[in-house]
Protein backbone atom coordinates (compact mmCIF):
# COMPACT_ATOMS: atom_id res chain seq x y z
CA UNK A 1 0.00 0.00 0.00
CA UNK A 2 1.25 3.20 -0.66
CA UNK A 3 2.31 5.81 1.99
CA UNK A 4 -0.45 8.12 1.29
CA UNK A 5 -3.65 10.54 3.03
CA UNK A 6 -6.50 9.68 0.81
CA UNK A 7 -9.85 10.94 1.90
CA UNK A 8 -12.35 8.01 2.33
CA UNK A 9 -14.84 11.36 2.02
CA UNK A 10 -14.22 11.88 -1.20
CA UNK A 11 -11.90 9.30 -2.62
CA UNK A 12 -8.62 12.27 -3.02
CA UNK A 13 -5.35 11.54 -2.84
CA UNK A 14 -4.40 14.78 -1.18
CA UNK A 15 -0.37 13.55 -0.09
CA UNK A 16 1.51 10.87 -0.58
CA UNK A 17 5.08 10.12 0.70
CA UNK A 18 8.18 8.27 -0.12
CA UNK A 19 8.97 5.46 2.23
CA UNK A 20 12.21 5.87 4.18
CA UNK A 21 15.48 5.04 2.26
CA UNK A 22 17.97 2.43 3.85
CA UNK A 23 20.11 4.91 4.95
CA UNK A 24 17.39 7.20 7.26
CA UNK A 25 16.05 4.23 8.43
CA UNK A 26 19.75 3.43 9.86
CA UNK A 27 19.71 6.92 11.15
CA UNK A 28 16.81 5.95 12.74
CA UNK A 29 17.70 3.21 14.20
CA UNK A 30 20.85 4.37 15.38
CA UNK A 31 19.11 7.75 17.04
CA UNK A 32 16.99 5.02 19.01
CA UNK A 33 19.64 3.27 20.53
CA UNK A 34 21.33 5.78 21.37
CA UNK A 35 18.56 7.84 23.06
CA UNK A 36 17.61 4.41 24.94
CA UNK A 37 21.19 4.71 26.89
CA UNK A 38 20.26 8.43 27.99
CA UNK A 39 16.66 8.18 27.93
CA UNK A 40 16.81 4.87 31.19
CA UNK A 41 18.88 7.02 33.27
CA UNK A 42 16.14 9.72 33.33
CA UNK A 43 14.11 9.45 36.73
CA UNK A 44 10.32 8.67 36.92
CA UNK A 45 9.69 12.14 37.84
CA UNK A 46 11.18 13.23 34.79
CA UNK A 47 9.58 11.31 32.60
CA UNK A 48 6.19 12.21 34.51
CA UNK A 49 6.43 15.59 34.00
CA UNK A 50 7.18 14.87 29.98
CA UNK A 51 3.90 13.16 29.56
CA UNK A 52 1.82 15.66 31.48
CA UNK A 53 3.26 18.75 29.28
CA UNK A 54 2.38 16.11 26.12
CA UNK A 55 -1.20 15.99 27.24
CA UNK A 56 -1.33 19.74 27.73
CA UNK A 57 0.28 19.80 24.04
CA UNK A 58 -2.36 17.47 22.54
CA UNK A 59 -5.06 19.91 24.17
CA UNK A 60 -3.91 22.95 22.49
CA UNK A 61 -3.42 21.21 19.22
CA UNK A 62 -7.00 19.23 19.43
CA UNK A 63 -9.06 20.34 16.82
CA UNK A 64 -6.32 20.44 13.99
CA UNK A 65 -4.99 16.61 15.18
CA UNK A 66 -8.94 15.90 15.47
CA UNK A 67 -9.51 17.31 12.12
CA UNK A 68 -6.61 16.07 10.61
CA UNK A 69 -7.48 11.87 11.62
CA UNK A 70 -11.16 13.01 10.33
CA UNK A 71 -9.46 13.94 6.91
CA UNK A 72 -7.02 10.34 6.52
CA UNK A 73 -9.42 7.63 7.80
CA UNK A 74 -13.21 9.40 7.98
CA UNK A 75 -14.16 9.13 11.41
CA UNK A 76 -16.58 11.57 12.61
CA UNK A 77 -14.93 15.12 13.56
CA UNK A 78 -16.83 14.34 17.02
CA UNK A 79 -15.32 11.17 17.54
CA UNK A 80 -11.95 12.33 16.44
CA UNK A 81 -12.25 15.23 19.35
CA UNK A 82 -13.34 12.40 21.92
CA UNK A 83 -10.00 10.21 20.59
CA UNK A 84 -7.95 13.18 21.33
CA UNK A 85 -9.30 13.66 25.01
CA UNK A 86 -9.22 10.05 25.81
CA UNK A 87 -5.12 10.77 24.46
CA UNK A 88 -4.28 13.67 27.05
CA UNK A 89 -6.55 11.75 29.67
CA UNK A 90 -4.07 8.75 29.25
CA UNK A 91 -0.89 10.77 29.31
CA UNK A 92 -1.96 12.50 32.67
CA UNK A 93 -3.18 8.98 33.87
CA UNK A 94 0.49 7.62 33.47
CA UNK A 95 1.67 10.63 34.58
CA UNK A 96 0.12 10.52 37.72
CA UNK A 97 0.45 6.80 38.68
CA UNK A 98 3.81 5.82 36.73
CA UNK A 99 6.17 6.70 39.02
CA UNK A 100 4.18 4.52 41.90
CA UNK A 101 4.04 1.82 39.54
CA UNK A 102 8.48 1.88 39.02
CA UNK A 103 8.65 1.90 43.10
CA UNK A 104 10.28 -1.57 43.87
CA UNK A 105 8.19 -4.38 45.29
CA UNK A 106 9.77 -5.49 48.40
CA UNK A 107 9.18 -9.10 48.68
CA UNK A 108 9.82 -11.49 51.85
CA UNK A 109 13.09 -11.11 52.79
CA UNK A 110 13.40 -13.26 55.25
CA UNK A 111 11.60 -16.32 53.60
CA UNK A 112 14.30 -16.48 51.55
CA UNK A 113 17.44 -15.90 53.61
CA UNK A 114 18.02 -12.20 52.47
CA UNK A 115 18.31 -9.45 54.52
CA UNK A 116 16.56 -7.46 51.38
CA UNK A 117 14.60 -8.52 48.55
CA UNK A 118 13.06 -6.56 46.32
CA UNK A 119 11.32 -6.41 42.43
CA UNK A 120 12.74 -3.37 40.42
CA UNK A 121 10.75 -2.80 36.98
CA UNK A 122 13.08 -1.78 34.03
CA UNK A 123 13.04 -0.71 30.90
CA UNK A 124 13.65 -2.85 28.13
CA UNK A 125 15.26 -0.85 25.24
CA UNK A 126 14.11 0.09 21.88
CA UNK A 127 10.08 -1.03 21.03
CA UNK A 128 8.76 -1.71 17.71
CA UNK A 129 4.95 -0.83 17.58
CA UNK A 130 3.16 -1.60 14.48
CA UNK A 131 -0.53 0.06 14.74
CA UNK A 132 -3.53 0.24 12.25
CA UNK A 133 -5.41 3.22 10.77
CA UNK A 134 -8.82 2.64 12.97
CA UNK A 135 -8.43 4.96 15.77
CA UNK A 136 -4.80 6.61 14.42
CA UNK A 137 -3.72 8.53 17.69
CA UNK A 138 -5.49 6.40 20.43
CA UNK A 139 -3.73 3.13 19.17
CA UNK A 140 -0.32 4.88 19.06
CA UNK A 141 -0.76 6.58 22.18
CA UNK A 142 -1.85 3.43 24.71
CA UNK A 143 1.35 1.48 23.62
CA UNK A 144 3.39 5.35 23.49
CA UNK A 145 2.44 6.81 27.34
CA UNK A 146 2.97 3.39 29.35
CA UNK A 147 6.26 2.82 27.25
CA UNK A 148 7.70 6.09 27.84
CA UNK A 149 6.83 6.38 31.32
CA UNK A 150 8.43 3.20 31.57
CA UNK A 151 11.72 4.35 30.34
CA UNK A 152 11.36 2.78 26.87
CA UNK A 153 11.82 4.28 23.51
CA UNK A 154 9.70 3.93 20.79
CA UNK A 155 9.84 3.06 16.73
CA UNK A 156 5.82 3.74 15.54
CA UNK A 157 5.10 2.04 12.04
CA UNK A 158 2.09 3.72 11.62
CA UNK A 159 -0.53 1.95 8.98
CA UNK A 160 0.15 3.59 5.74
CA UNK A 161 -2.76 5.58 5.13
CA UNK A 162 -2.04 7.80 8.14
CA UNK A 163 1.04 9.28 7.71
CA UNK A 164 0.30 12.69 8.99
CA UNK A 165 -1.14 11.80 12.14
CA UNK A 166 1.60 9.36 12.45
CA UNK A 167 4.13 12.18 11.80
CA UNK A 168 2.27 14.70 13.99
CA UNK A 169 2.32 12.15 17.30
CA UNK A 170 6.50 12.39 16.31
CA UNK A 171 6.09 15.94 16.71
CA UNK A 172 4.09 16.42 19.60
CA UNK A 173 6.74 14.07 22.17
CA UNK A 174 9.43 16.42 20.68
CA UNK A 175 7.19 19.75 21.23
CA UNK A 176 6.95 17.96 25.34
CA UNK A 177 10.18 18.55 25.75
CA UNK A 178 11.02 14.86 25.85
CA UNK A 179 14.57 14.13 25.33
CA UNK A 180 15.99 13.87 21.50
CA UNK A 181 14.69 10.65 19.85
CA UNK A 182 13.10 8.61 22.29
CA UNK A 183 9.78 8.54 20.18
CA UNK A 184 10.71 8.10 15.99
CA UNK A 185 7.79 7.34 13.05
CA UNK A 186 9.29 5.49 10.65
CA UNK A 187 7.85 5.59 7.46
CA UNK A 188 7.92 2.37 5.60
CA UNK A 189 5.88 0.11 4.08
CA UNK A 190 4.80 -3.45 6.29
CA UNK A 191 7.69 -5.03 4.01
CA UNK A 192 10.23 -3.70 6.44
CA UNK A 193 8.94 -4.66 8.98
CA UNK A 194 10.84 -7.75 9.75
CA UNK A 195 14.14 -5.59 8.95
CA UNK A 196 13.73 -3.99 11.76
CA UNK A 197 12.44 -6.11 14.04
CA UNK A 198 15.39 -8.51 12.83
CA UNK A 199 17.42 -5.56 13.95
CA UNK A 200 19.38 -6.30 16.80
CA UNK A 201 18.56 -2.54 18.64
CA UNK A 202 14.87 -3.55 18.46
CA UNK A 203 13.99 -5.64 21.72
CA UNK A 204 10.51 -6.34 21.39
CA UNK A 205 7.23 -5.49 19.28
CA UNK A 206 3.87 -4.55 20.20
CA UNK A 207 1.12 -4.85 17.00
CA UNK A 208 -2.38 -4.13 16.75
CA UNK A 209 -3.90 -5.22 13.66
CA UNK A 210 -5.23 -8.12 11.53
CA UNK A 211 -4.69 -11.63 11.66
CA UNK A 212 -2.51 -12.30 9.55
CA UNK A 213 0.01 -9.40 10.29
CA UNK A 214 0.37 -10.56 13.64
CA UNK A 215 0.89 -13.84 12.80
CA UNK A 216 4.22 -12.53 10.53
CA UNK A 217 5.48 -10.47 13.43
CA UNK A 218 4.91 -13.11 16.01
CA UNK A 219 7.05 -15.68 14.03
CA UNK A 220 9.81 -13.02 13.09
CA UNK A 221 9.49 -12.46 16.99
CA UNK A 222 10.11 -16.07 17.89
CA UNK A 223 12.18 -16.47 15.29
CA UNK A 224 14.69 -13.79 16.77
CA UNK A 225 13.41 -14.31 20.29
CA UNK A 226 11.98 -11.05 21.12
CA UNK A 227 8.74 -10.28 23.40
CA UNK A 228 5.54 -9.18 21.32
CA UNK A 229 2.29 -7.76 22.36
CA UNK A 230 -0.58 -8.27 19.76
CA UNK A 231 -3.65 -6.98 19.67
CA UNK A 232 -5.67 -8.72 17.04
CA UNK A 233 -9.37 -8.90 15.13
CA UNK A 234 -12.63 -9.38 17.35
CA UNK A 235 -16.21 -10.09 16.81
CA UNK A 236 -17.46 -9.46 20.07
CA UNK A 237 -20.60 -11.01 20.83
CA UNK A 238 -23.31 -9.39 22.90
CA UNK A 239 -26.31 -11.25 24.25
CA UNK A 240 -29.62 -9.74 25.16
CA UNK A 241 -31.39 -11.99 27.83
CA UNK A 242 -35.22 -11.05 28.44
CA UNK A 243 -34.85 -9.65 31.59
CA UNK A 244 -32.56 -6.67 30.27
CA UNK A 245 -33.67 -3.11 29.55
CA UNK A 246 -34.48 -3.71 25.93
CA UNK A 247 -34.01 0.00 25.17
CA UNK A 248 -31.11 0.58 26.57
CA UNK A 249 -29.83 -2.39 25.33
CA UNK A 250 -30.86 -1.71 21.65
CA UNK A 251 -29.83 1.95 22.05
CA UNK A 252 -25.74 0.67 23.15
CA UNK A 253 -26.17 -2.02 20.95
CA UNK A 254 -26.67 0.88 17.93
CA UNK A 255 -23.72 2.57 19.23
CA UNK A 256 -21.03 -0.49 19.98
CA UNK A 257 -21.47 -2.10 16.35
CA UNK A 258 -21.63 1.74 14.80
CA UNK A 259 -18.85 3.45 16.60
CA UNK A 260 -16.16 4.28 14.57
CA UNK A 261 -17.94 4.10 11.39
CA UNK A 262 -18.11 -0.02 12.08
CA UNK A 263 -14.68 -0.10 12.31
CA UNK A 264 -13.49 -0.94 15.87
CA UNK A 265 -12.26 -4.32 16.66
CA UNK A 266 -13.77 -4.26 20.06
CA UNK A 267 -17.08 -3.34 18.13
CA UNK A 268 -20.10 -5.59 19.25
CA UNK A 269 -20.38 -7.68 15.72
CA UNK A 270 -22.64 -10.41 16.47
CA UNK A 271 -25.82 -10.71 18.25
CA UNK A 272 -27.63 -13.12 20.64
CA UNK A 273 -31.10 -12.23 21.39
CA UNK A 274 -33.13 -14.76 23.64
CA UNK A 275 -36.21 -16.07 21.34
CA UNK A 276 -38.71 -14.27 24.22
CA UNK A 277 -37.72 -10.58 23.62
CA UNK A 278 -36.27 -11.13 20.09
CA UNK A 279 -39.10 -9.68 17.99
CA UNK A 280 -39.34 -6.45 20.29
CA UNK A 281 -35.21 -6.32 20.61
CA UNK A 282 -35.10 -6.34 16.50
CA UNK A 283 -37.33 -3.81 15.88
CA UNK A 284 -35.71 -1.07 18.42
CA UNK A 285 -32.51 -2.11 16.97
CA UNK A 286 -33.70 -1.83 13.24
CA UNK A 287 -35.19 1.43 14.21
CA UNK A 288 -32.04 3.18 16.08
CA UNK A 289 -30.10 1.83 13.07
CA UNK A 290 -31.74 3.22 10.48
CA UNK A 291 -31.89 6.77 12.28
CA UNK A 292 -28.19 7.00 12.43
CA UNK A 293 -26.99 10.18 10.14
CA UNK A 294 -24.74 9.49 7.51
CA UNK A 295 -22.67 11.81 5.61
CA UNK A 296 -19.71 14.31 5.68
CA UNK A 297 -17.62 13.40 8.52
CA UNK A 298 -16.36 16.59 9.14
CA UNK A 299 -20.28 17.54 9.51
CA UNK A 300 -21.23 17.98 13.18
CA UNK A 301 -24.72 16.16 12.58
CA UNK A 302 -23.28 13.32 11.46
CA UNK A 303 -23.06 9.93 13.16
CA UNK A 304 -21.81 7.34 10.52
CA UNK A 305 -19.03 8.18 7.96
CA UNK A 306 -17.50 6.59 5.23
CA UNK A 307 -15.15 3.52 5.89
CA UNK A 308 -11.70 4.22 5.28
CA UNK A 309 -10.75 2.42 1.98
CA UNK A 310 -12.14 1.08 -0.69
CA UNK A 311 -11.17 -2.33 -0.26
CA UNK A 312 -12.56 -2.01 3.04
CA UNK A 313 -15.84 -0.90 1.40
CA UNK A 314 -16.04 -4.04 -1.21
CA UNK A 315 -15.20 -6.09 1.67
CA UNK A 316 -18.18 -5.10 3.48
CA UNK A 317 -20.48 -5.32 0.54
CA UNK A 318 -19.30 -9.03 -0.30
CA UNK A 319 -20.10 -10.06 3.29
CA UNK A 320 -23.67 -8.91 3.13
CA UNK A 321 -23.73 -10.67 -0.54
CA UNK A 322 -22.80 -13.47 0.78
CA UNK A 323 -25.16 -13.40 3.79
CA UNK A 324 -27.93 -12.54 1.75
CA UNK A 325 -27.70 -15.48 -0.99
CA UNK A 326 -27.31 -18.03 1.74
CA UNK A 327 -31.00 -17.15 2.79
CA UNK A 328 -29.70 -13.83 5.89
CA UNK A 329 -32.82 -11.48 5.87
CA UNK A 330 -31.38 -7.72 5.90
CA UNK A 331 -33.58 -5.62 7.89
CA UNK A 332 -32.44 -2.12 7.25
CA UNK A 333 -29.32 -1.14 4.64
CA UNK A 334 -27.60 -3.73 3.30
CA UNK A 335 -26.53 -0.98 0.38
CA UNK A 336 -23.41 1.73 -0.26
CA UNK A 337 -24.49 4.89 -0.12
CA UNK A 338 -24.97 6.64 -3.79
CA UNK A 339 -22.25 9.63 -3.11
CA UNK A 340 -18.68 9.84 -3.84
CA UNK A 341 -16.32 8.01 -0.90
CA UNK A 342 -16.91 5.05 0.83
CA UNK A 343 -19.88 5.01 2.53
CA UNK A 344 -21.73 2.02 3.47
CA UNK A 345 -25.41 2.00 5.11
CA UNK A 346 -25.58 0.93 8.43
CA UNK A 347 -27.23 -1.98 8.82
CA UNK A 348 -28.75 -4.97 10.30
CA UNK A 349 -29.05 -8.47 8.83
CA UNK A 350 -30.98 -11.62 10.68
CA UNK A 351 -31.00 -15.60 9.93
CA UNK A 352 -27.15 -15.46 10.34
CA UNK A 353 -26.10 -19.05 9.92
CA UNK A 354 -22.58 -20.88 10.37
CA UNK A 355 -22.33 -21.03 6.13
CA UNK A 356 -22.16 -17.36 6.28
CA UNK A 357 -18.96 -15.89 5.93
CA UNK A 358 -19.83 -12.94 8.95
CA UNK A 359 -20.51 -15.79 11.11
CA UNK A 360 -17.21 -17.06 10.96
CA UNK A 361 -15.03 -13.62 10.50
CA UNK A 362 -14.61 -10.07 11.31
CA UNK A 363 -16.86 -7.48 9.53
CA UNK A 364 -15.31 -4.52 9.73
CA UNK A 365 -18.14 -1.84 8.76
CA UNK A 366 -21.31 -1.50 10.16
CA UNK A 367 -23.02 -4.31 10.12
CA UNK A 368 -24.50 -6.08 12.68
CA UNK A 369 -25.02 -9.95 12.69
CA UNK A 370 -28.78 -10.58 14.37
CA UNK A 371 -29.16 -14.61 15.82
CA UNK A 372 -32.16 -16.19 17.53
CA UNK A 373 -31.11 -18.14 20.89
CA UNK A 374 -33.32 -20.30 23.12
CA UNK A 375 -30.72 -20.07 26.43
CA UNK A 376 -27.82 -18.09 27.87
CA UNK A 377 -26.03 -21.80 27.41
CA UNK A 378 -27.06 -21.32 23.94
CA UNK A 379 -25.52 -18.17 23.40
CA UNK A 380 -22.33 -18.63 24.75
CA UNK A 381 -21.65 -21.69 23.40
CA UNK A 382 -22.16 -19.91 19.69
CA UNK A 383 -20.33 -16.89 21.19
CA UNK A 384 -17.36 -19.32 21.70
CA UNK A 385 -17.72 -20.74 18.77
CA UNK A 386 -15.52 -18.26 17.18
CA UNK A 387 -11.81 -18.22 16.68
CA UNK A 388 -11.74 -14.69 18.16
CA UNK A 389 -12.29 -13.65 22.22
CA UNK A 390 -11.31 -10.40 22.33
CA UNK A 391 -14.78 -8.24 24.04
CA UNK A 392 -17.63 -9.75 25.01
CA UNK A 393 -21.40 -8.23 26.15
CA UNK A 394 -24.03 -9.49 28.70
CA UNK A 395 -26.91 -7.66 28.92
CA UNK A 396 -29.42 -9.09 32.00
CA UNK A 397 -30.48 -8.24 35.44
CA UNK A 398 -30.07 -11.66 36.90
CA UNK A 399 -27.43 -12.29 39.13
CA UNK A 400 -27.21 -16.30 37.95
CA UNK A 401 -26.81 -15.49 34.45
CA UNK A 402 -24.21 -12.60 34.87
CA UNK A 403 -21.58 -15.32 36.86
CA UNK A 404 -22.48 -17.53 34.35
CA UNK A 405 -21.13 -15.82 31.41
CA UNK A 406 -18.43 -13.90 33.59
CA UNK A 407 -17.65 -18.02 34.22
CA UNK A 408 -17.40 -19.32 30.42
CA UNK A 409 -17.50 -16.57 28.15
CA UNK A 410 -13.94 -17.44 26.45
CA UNK A 411 -13.12 -13.53 26.36
CA UNK A 412 -10.36 -11.09 27.51
CA UNK A 413 -12.72 -8.79 28.49
CA UNK A 414 -16.41 -9.52 30.18
CA UNK A 415 -19.03 -5.87 30.10
CA UNK A 416 -22.32 -6.58 31.66
CA UNK A 417 -25.00 -3.52 31.15
CA UNK A 418 -23.06 -1.80 28.95
CA UNK A 419 -20.41 -1.41 25.73
CA UNK A 420 -16.97 -2.79 25.85
CA UNK A 421 -14.30 0.39 25.69
CA UNK A 422 -10.58 0.64 26.97
CA UNK A 423 -9.52 2.63 30.31
CA UNK A 424 -6.13 3.74 31.35
CA UNK A 425 -7.78 1.90 34.75
CA UNK A 426 -8.05 -1.58 32.75
CA UNK A 427 -6.27 -4.27 31.19
CA UNK A 428 -6.92 -4.45 27.54
CA UNK A 429 -6.41 -7.15 25.18
CA UNK A 430 -7.33 -11.04 24.13
CA UNK A 431 -7.40 -14.52 24.06
CA UNK A 432 -7.33 -16.89 21.27
CA UNK A 433 -6.44 -15.28 17.65
CA UNK A 434 -7.51 -11.68 19.24
CA UNK A 435 -3.93 -11.94 20.56
CA UNK A 436 -1.78 -11.96 23.61
CA UNK A 437 -0.47 -9.92 26.35
CA UNK A 438 -2.71 -7.09 27.67
CA UNK A 439 -2.39 -2.80 27.23
CA UNK A 440 -3.12 -0.49 29.70
CA UNK A 441 -2.60 0.07 33.56
CA UNK A 442 0.63 -1.13 35.44
CA UNK A 443 0.28 -4.57 33.39
CA UNK A 444 0.31 -2.80 30.19
CA UNK A 445 3.68 -0.84 31.49
CA UNK A 446 5.02 -4.12 32.73
CA UNK A 447 4.68 -5.97 29.53
CA UNK A 448 8.05 -4.18 28.15
CA UNK A 449 9.64 -4.30 30.96
CA UNK A 450 12.65 -6.64 33.36
CA UNK A 451 11.28 -7.24 36.35
CA UNK A 452 14.23 -7.17 38.16
CA UNK A 453 14.44 -9.70 40.88
CA UNK A 454 17.00 -8.15 44.08
CA UNK A 455 18.20 -10.28 46.67
CA UNK A 456 20.78 -8.77 48.95
CA UNK A 457 22.64 -10.91 51.57
P1 LIG B 1 -3.49 -4.63 9.07
O1 LIG B 1 -3.05 -5.76 9.91
O2 LIG B 1 -3.46 -4.76 7.62
O3 LIG B 1 -2.64 -3.32 9.42
C1 LIG B 1 -2.26 -2.98 10.73
C2 LIG B 1 -0.79 -2.58 10.74
O4 LIG B 1 0.02 -3.71 10.44
C3 LIG B 1 -0.45 -1.53 9.68
O5 LIG B 1 0.56 -0.69 10.20
C4 LIG B 1 0.09 -2.36 8.53
O6 LIG B 1 0.94 -1.64 7.69
C5 LIG B 1 0.84 -3.44 9.29
N1 LIG B 1 0.99 -4.69 8.57
C6 LIG B 1 0.15 -5.27 7.69
N2 LIG B 1 0.63 -6.45 7.29
C7 LIG B 1 1.81 -6.64 7.92
C8 LIG B 1 2.80 -7.67 7.90
N3 LIG B 1 2.65 -8.77 7.18
N4 LIG B 1 3.89 -7.51 8.66
C9 LIG B 1 4.04 -6.43 9.44
N5 LIG B 1 3.16 -5.40 9.48
C10 LIG B 1 2.04 -5.52 8.74
O7 LIG B 1 -4.90 -4.28 9.66
P2 LIG B 1 -6.11 -3.56 8.94
O8 LIG B 1 -5.72 -2.29 8.32
O9 LIG B 1 -6.81 -4.59 8.17
O10 LIG B 1 -6.92 -3.18 10.28
C11 LIG B 1 -8.00 -3.82 10.70
C12 LIG B 1 -7.71 -5.06 11.55
O11 LIG B 1 -7.04 -4.73 12.75
C13 LIG B 1 -8.98 -5.73 12.00
O12 LIG B 1 -8.86 -7.12 11.93
C14 LIG B 1 -9.14 -5.29 13.44
O13 LIG B 1 -9.94 -6.07 14.24
C15 LIG B 1 -7.73 -5.24 13.88
N6 LIG B 1 -7.66 -4.34 15.02
C16 LIG B 1 -7.45 -4.85 16.27
C17 LIG B 1 -7.46 -4.03 17.36
C18 LIG B 1 -7.20 -4.55 18.74
O14 LIG B 1 -6.93 -3.75 19.62
N7 LIG B 1 -7.27 -5.83 19.01
C19 LIG B 1 -7.70 -2.61 17.21
C20 LIG B 1 -7.87 -2.18 15.86
C21 LIG B 1 -7.86 -3.03 14.81
P3 LIG B 1 0.41 -1.09 6.25
O15 LIG B 1 -0.68 -0.15 6.53
O16 LIG B 1 1.61 -0.46 5.68
O17 LIG B 1 -0.04 -2.30 5.50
Amino acid sequence: MAIATINPATGETLKTYEPLTEEALEEKLARAAAAFARYRLTSPQQRAGWLSAAADALDADADAVAELMTTEMGKTLASAKAEVGKCATALRWYAERGPAFLEPQVKDAAAVGAAQAYVVHQPLGVVLAVMPWNFPLWQAMRFAAPALMAGNVGLLKHASNVPQTALYLEELFRKAGFPDDVFQTLLIGSGTVEQVLRDDRVIAATLTGSGPAGQSVAAIAGDALKKTVLELGGSDPFIVMPSAHLDTAAGVATTARNQNNGQSCIAAKRFFVHRDVAGEFTRMFAEKIAALTVGDPMAEETQIGPLATESGLRDVEDYVADARSKGATVVVGGERVDRPGWFYQPTLVSDVTPEMAMHSEEVFGPVAALYTVDSLEEAIELANSHVYGLGSNLWSEDADERAQFVRDIASGMAFINGMTASYPELPFGGIKQSGYGRELTDVGMYEFMNAKTVWVG
